[in-house]
C-alpha cells in the first residue's frame, strides 16, 4: 500500500508524527509539498519567507534521499493537487498536519469531502505544529483560554506525547513527476533582506546545539536585553516546523533551571496564542474585545514608523533591524507596536501588515495575536499599558549599544545620549542626518486617553 505524507508547517524529518504516520502504515509513502498558487496573492508569500521556505524544502529534499526517498513537489491550487497525487499514487491514505488558521481548516474540510468522495482517508496529526493541540486544555464551559496565566498553569499540566525519531528509509514510488523545489522562489518578487538567516531543518538543529551550549543557561537574565541579542532565534525555524515544539519542550525539561523555565514558558506563548486563532479564526483580522477604537490615520506618521525615522531611536532602531534581517527582538516588537497603536494611535492592523511583509517567522497567531496584545484589543489584562520609549531604553538598552548597532547616523553619539538625540547641543545635532520626534510622547498619551473616554 501507499500513503501520502502532505508537508504543510512542519517541514522536518525528526519527530513529525505525519511522516512517521505515512510511514507506519504503507510499503511506500510520497512526501508531497504543494507549492500553493492560492497564497500567492494573499500576502503571505513575501520574499523574507519564501526564501527561508525554499532553503527548508530543499534541506527536507536532502534528508529525504539521504533515506532513499525525495520530495515530490507540485504546484497549484492545495486540494486539487493533493488528490491528484493521491490518484496518480493510489494512496488509501493521506496524512496531514492539523492547522488553526482559517485556511487551513477550510482546505482540511475540503480535502475530507474530495477524498471521501474517492474513497480514500484523509488522517489528521495534532500537536505536530504546536507542542499542546489547540483545545486540549480549556477553561470549564469555554473552547479556549482568554487569559495566559491559567493557560499557561493547564499547558503545564498538559501531558506531551513522546518525541519520534526520523524513519530510517523512506520508499518513493519513483513513477511520479515533480516539479524542481526551486519553483517555490516564483512565489514572489523582490529580494530577501540582507541578514536573512539560512533556513531548514539542519540549520535549526544546529541552532538548537549552539543555543543549548551557550545561550539557554543565562536565558532568564538575558532575554530583555536588547544589545545583549540572547533570544534563541528559533522563531523562523518554528514558524516552519523546521523544528519540533514538543521535542523542544521535551528538551528544556529536560535540562531544567530558570533559563529552561523561562523558555518553555516562551514556548507556551505561542502554543497560547494559537488555541486563541483556532477557537476564534476570525481574531487574524477583527479585534478579539472590540472597543470601539476611532484609529487616526496619518500618513506621514505611518511612514515615518514604517522607515524607522520617527525620531525615537529605540523604535527606530527596532523598526531598521526589522528590514535588515527580517526579525526584530520581542523586547522591540513590544515597544515599536506600543509606539503604533498607543502613542500615534494607529490602527493595528497597519502594523501587522507591515510586520508580516518582513518578518522571516511572519505566523497569522504569533503576529496578529501580538499585535492586537499590544494595541490592548486581545488578551492583554493590562490593555491600557502604554510603553514609554525613554523608559524602556533605560531599562533595556541603557548604554544605547542597540540603538548605535541599528541607526548609523547616530553611531557615533556615545552612552546613554543616543536615546535623546534632540537634547544635543543645536550644532552637534543639525550635522546629524536624524529626524527630530515626529510626536511629544504626552501629546500621545492624551490622544491616547482621549480615544479612551
Ligand atoms: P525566544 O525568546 O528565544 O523564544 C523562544 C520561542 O518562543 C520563539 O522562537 C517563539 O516561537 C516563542 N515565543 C516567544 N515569545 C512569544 C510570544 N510573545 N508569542 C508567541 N510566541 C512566542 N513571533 C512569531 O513567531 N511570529 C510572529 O509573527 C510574531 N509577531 C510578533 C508581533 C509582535 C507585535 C510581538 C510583540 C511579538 C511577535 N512575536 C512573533 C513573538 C516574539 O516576538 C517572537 O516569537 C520572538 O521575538 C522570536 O525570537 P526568538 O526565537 O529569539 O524568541
Amino acid at each position: 500500500t501507499t500513503s501520502l505524507c502532505v508537508f504543510t508547517s512542519d517541514l522536518r524529518l525528526s519527530d513529525n508524527p505525519v511522516l512517521r504516520g505515512a510511514a507506519g502504515s504503507a510499503e511506500q509513502v510520497v512526501p508531497l509539498f504543494v507549492v500553493d498558487r492560492g497564497l500567492a496573492g494573499t500576502g503571505f508569500a513575501v520574499p523574507n519567507r519564501v526564501a527561508f521556505l525554499a532553503d527548508a524544502l530543499a534541506d527536507l529534499d536532502a534528508g529525504l534521499r539521504r533515506r532513499g526517498g525525495r520530495l515530490v513537489v507540485r504546484q497549484g491550487d492545495a486540494v486539487p493537487e493533493i488528490l491528484r497525487a493521491a490518484r496518480q499514487a493510489d494512496a488509501d491514505e493521506v496524512h496531514i498536519a492539523g492547522g488553526v488558521s482559517g485556511y487551513a481548516t477550510r482546505r482540511e474540510q475540503r480535502l475530507r469531502a474530495a477524498l471521501a468522495e474517492d474513497g480514500r482517508e484523509l488522517r489528521v496529526h495534532g500537536a505536530v505544529i504546536t507542542a499542546v493541540e489547540p483545545g486540549e486544555v480549556t477553561p470549564a464551559g469555554r473552547d479556549h483560554f482568554a487569559v495566559f496565566t491559567p493557560y499557561f498553569r493547564a499547558w503545564q499540566r498538559a501531558g506531551l506525547r513522546k518525541a519520534l525519531t526520523a524513519p530510517h528509509t523512506v520508499t518513493v514510488p519513483s513513477a511520479l513527476r515533480s516539479e524542481p523545489v526551486a519553483v517555490v522562489t516564483s512565489l514572489a518578487s523582490g529580494s530577501p533582506s540582507p541578514g536573512l538567516p539560512e533556513g531548514g531543518e539542519t540549520a535549526g538543529r544546529d541552532r538548537v546545539r549552539s543555543w543549548w551550549r551557550s545561550g539557554l543557561g543565562r536565558y532568564a537574565d538575558r532575554q530583555d536585553d536588547l544589545a545583549g541579542d540572547a533570544t534563541s532565534r528559533l522563531s523562523p525555524y518554528l514558524h516552519f516546523g523546521c523544528l519540533s515544539p514538543v521535542e523542544l519542550v521535551h528538551r528544556a525539561r529536560q535540562a531544567g533551571g530558570p533559563g529552561a523555565d523561562a523558555f518553555v514558558r516562551q514556548l507556551a506563548w505561542r502554543d497560547f496564542h494559537h488555541q486563541v486563532l483556532a477557537a476564534r479564526p476570525d481574531a487574524a483580522r477583527a479585534d478579539y474585545r472590540p472597543r470601539g477604537d476611532r484609529w487616526r490615520d496619518d500618513s506621514a506618521e505611518i511612514a515615518a514608523w514604517k522607515a524607522g525615522r520617527t525620531g525615537y531611536p529605540l523604535v527606530d532602531a527596532g523598526m531598521r533591524q526589522l528590514r535588515q534581517e527580517g526579525w526584530m527582538h520581542n523586547r522591540a516588537r513590544l515597544l515599536v507596536a506600543s509606539f503604533l497603536t498607543k502613542t500615534l494611535y494607529t490602527d493595528w492592523r497597519i502594523g501587522a501588515r507591515h510586520f508580516l511583509d518582513l518578518l522571516v517567522d511572519g505566523d497569522v497567531a504569533n503576529n496578529q495575536l501580538n499585535w492586537q496584545w499590544a494595541a490592548g484589543t486581545g488578551t492583554d489584562t493590562r490593555p491600557n499599558r502604554v510603553l514609554n520609549p525613554l523608559a524602556q531604553a533605560r531599562r533595556f538598552d541603557p548604554d544605547g549599544a542597540y540603538v548605535r548597532r541599528w541607526v548609523p547616523e547616530l553611531a557615533g553619539v556615545p552612552g546613554s545620549g543616543v536615546h535623546t538625540p534632540w537634547r544635543l547641543p543645536t550644532a552637534e545635532r543639525d550635522r546629524l542626518d536624524y529626524p527630530a520626534p515626529i510626536v511629544d510622547l504626552q501629546e500621545g498619551l492624551i490622544r491616547f486617553e482621549r480615544a479612551r473616554q
